[in-house]
């Protein structure tokens, strides 16, 4: 007999910040797909962005709602409408924010109290919720959204501190007890790692990873055959208990789905995809460097000077372009580029319904900073991408793109960073116009166009009936459902 005849109800609680609503959001939905009653928690301001698809979802008769509850911006010092990581502009403001996480803790304790949902899938940012679901005698789940192989490289340098025997910090050294021979410098790790120093950011994560151990288990935007050996790394090396359930941005079917998804675009996205709909397949570049990233203006023209030296066409997201670059019109440009590239480039300011356009058969390269969802997103697409990595994981995935799944090339960067200097250049015009042209042009494009195409072909089987990701969530969702404490 069924000990728990009702529906299974499941609390989401993501981190306020793009790259961890966004497949949160898609994450829910999912279950909700599946009959699981789902709500998602997050804070006033953020509700807005995607409330409209939870909407739509329920007319189409899935039980899934919003708990907004309010953001501590104050009482961190933060200004009274940050309540997103993409609006903070500097280091200091970061551990204010830092600081608001934990004042939700309450919040999220009222909220479990009145509604006694049956589990509480949270942030891996919010160390503190295992503890918080264990009083209410529920499983927390942890979602990272990050790639396995990420999770087990640093499971790796923590492990073995390969990096204590280098000369220098440019010295490449292996990545001991993994399934490939990975390389990294120390270059590509966090400063925080480098200096050996502590702050808010490391201690976080330090206690993110502890949580991580008593938790009840993690679930992965990741599909099995993506990453079989560090799925297998994590479960049997590791000991972790995981469900791979992804790809989450596969749960967006239509037009509408993906175009709102995340945010409003910033432009007529009509009008870019009749655009893209009279060029040739696989003959346009995306570039886009994620929700929370910023570039100096200085780096910003070598990317354009690299483009247009390359020849291709391309869409170019610029994020923030009239603020962080103290430029309202664009003058970070070289003199003329936009009439140059009038009928061969567009420029996004602001927002793109990223994977709207990724799936879009003209689509033949993807620029990413190698976020794990962009990653995922361009993997999903089948379409080969140019890694920029800049700093959080996105090393990491940029060498599962290029030294594991062999999809793509590497433009060069070399050093962690998250925050501007506002004078650097860190990839010169002459490296990009370079890796582009590999990219869609050189001597291997075409065999990474197919292997790129082989891994989108796996991920729709995945998530399909039968799929391993359909049948992971299926087998969690009756794990969840004979729960006992
Ligand atoms: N994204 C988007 N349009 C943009 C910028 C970002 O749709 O103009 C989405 C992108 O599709 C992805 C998320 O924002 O789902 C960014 O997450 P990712 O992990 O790639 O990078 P992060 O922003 O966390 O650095």
């Amino acid at each position: 007999m069924d000990s728990k005849p009702q529906q299974l109800h499941i609390f989401f609680f993501p981190l306020m910040a793009p790259g961890h609503m966004i497949p949160t959001i898609d994450m829910a939905r999912l279950f909700a797909f599946h009959g699981v009653k789902a709500t998602i928690i997050t804070t006033h301001l953020n509700a807005p962005l995607f409330s409209k698809t939870i909407e739509r979802d329920r007319q189409l008769g899935s039980e899934i709602n919003i708990r907004a509850v309010k953001f501590p911006s104050a009482e961190a010092g933060l200004p009274e409408d940050c309540e997103n990581l993409n609006s903070i502009t500097s280091h200091e403001m970061s551990l204010n924010f830092y600081k608001a996480l934990s004042l939700l803790r309450q919040p999220l304790e009222q909220l479990l109290e009145e509604c006694r949902p049956d589990c509480l899938v949270a942030d891996m940012m919010f160390p503190w919720a295992t503890e918080v679901a264990g009083r209410f005698g529920i499983p927390r789940l942890v979602f990272h959204g990050t790639s396995f192989f990420a999770l087990c490289v640093v499971d790796g340098l923590m492990r073995h501190q390969p990096y204590k025997n280098i000369a220098s910090d440019s010295e490449a050294f292996v990545v001991p007890g993994l399934p490939d021979q990975i390389k990294m410098t120390m270059l590509h790790l966090p400063n925080y790692v480098r200096e050996g120093s502590k702050n808010e950011l490391s201690n976080l994560i330090d206690q993110s990873l502890q949580a991580e151990l008593t938790s009840y288990g993690i679930i992965m935007n990741s599909f099995y055959e993506l990453e079989p050996a560090y799925s297998e790394h994590y479960r049997k090396v590791m000991g972790r208990k995981a469900w791979n359930i992804g790809p989450f941005s596969l749960c967006n079917r239509d037009t509408e789905d993906k175009s709102q998804r995340g945010n409003k675009p910033s432009f007529d996205e009509h009008e870019c995809l009749s655009w893209l709909d009279s060029k040739k397949p696989n003959s346009v570049l995306y570039i886009c460097f994620g929700s929370v990233s910023c570039f100096s203006a200085a780096q910003l023209l070598e990317i354009a000077m690299g483009l247009e030296a390359s020849g291709q066409q391309f869409i170019w997201v610029v994020r923030n372009a009239d603020k962080e670059n103290d430029d309202e019109k664009g003058e970070w440009l070289p003199e003329g580029f936009e009439k140059r590239m009038d009928g061969r480039g567009w420029i996004i300011r602001g927002w793109a319904p990223q994977v709207l356009i990724l799936d879009h058969k003209a689509i033949g390269g993807f620029v990413t900073h190698c976020g794990w969802n962009s990653t995922l997103e361009g993997l999903t697409a089948g379409v080969p991408m140019v890694t920029w990595p800049l700093f959080a994981d996105q090393f990491y995935n940029g060498k599962l793109v290029t030294d594991v799944l062999r999809v793509g090339v590497e433009v060069g960067a070399q050093e962690w960073s998250r925050w501007i200097d506002n004078k650097k250049v860190s990839v010169k015009r002459e490296n990009i116009e370079k890796a582009v042209t590999q990219l869609m042009a050189g001597e291997e494009a075409e065999e990474m166009r197919n292997r790129a195409r082989a891994l989108k072909e796996m991920a729709r089987r995945a998530t399909e009936e039968g799929g391993s990701s359909y049948s992971d969530l299926n087998a969690l969702i009756d794990e969840l459902r004979s729960y006992r404490p």
